[in-house]
């Protein structure tokens, strides 16, 4: 009994990770490749920052 009470945990635990890595997946796929780009130096930067992490510019579409 304590084995099939592992086991299920086990597959539990798989599910739940599986679950996650799907979720993270998703999101990657459903829009943050689209990596937003310094006006500047077209470098990939973050739009949740108002400069740029590269070369310090003013993003004009920041968030
Ligand atoms: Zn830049």
């Amino acid at each position: 009994m304590a084995v099939l009470v592992r086991d299920l945990l086990e597959v539990l635990i798989v599910l739940a990770v599986g679950a996650m890595l799907v979720t993270v997946v998703r999101r990657l796929a459903a829009g943050e490749l689209r990596v937003y780009r310094c006006s500047a130096c077209a470098r990939p930067t973050s739009r949740g920052y108002p400069r740029c992490r590269h070369c310090g510019s003013e993003q004009p579409d920041a968030l």
